[in-house]
C-alpha cells in the first residue's frame, strides 16, 4: 500500500501530474485532486490524501517528480495486502 498526498497550498494547478497518472484530476477550485472511484481519498482544505493498493506507485512517483511545485508526496504505508 502507498499513500499519495497533494499539498493544496503548494499546488498551483499546473496539471503536469494529470498527464503522468490518470488518477489525478482537476477539481472545481482548479487544483489537483484524485478520481475518487479509486482507492480511498480524504480531502481537507490543505491536503488530499489518497491511499492505494495497486501496482501503479510508479505512475504516482512520475507525477510527483513532474510537479514543478513539489506538491505531491508518495510514501509507502505498512499494512495488510
Ligand atoms: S503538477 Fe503539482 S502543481 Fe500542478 S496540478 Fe499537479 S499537484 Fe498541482
Amino acid at each position: 500500500m502507498y499513500r499519495v498526498t497533494i499539498d493544496r497550498d503548494a499546488c498551483d494547478g499546473v496539471f503536469a501530474c494529470l498527464t503522468r497518472d490518470s488518477r489525478f484530476v482537476e477539481d472545481d477550485d482548479g487544483l489537483a485532486t484524485f478520481d475518487t472511484d479509486e482507492g480511498s481519498v480524504e480531502q481537507t482544505d490543505e491536503t488530499v490524501v489518497g491511499t492505494f493498493d495497486d501496482e501503479r506507485v510508479a505512475d504516482a512517483e512520475d507525477a510527483a517528480a513532474a510537479c514543478p511545485l513539489d506538491a505531491i508526496t508518495v510514501e509507502a504505508v505498512e499494512g495488510k495486502r
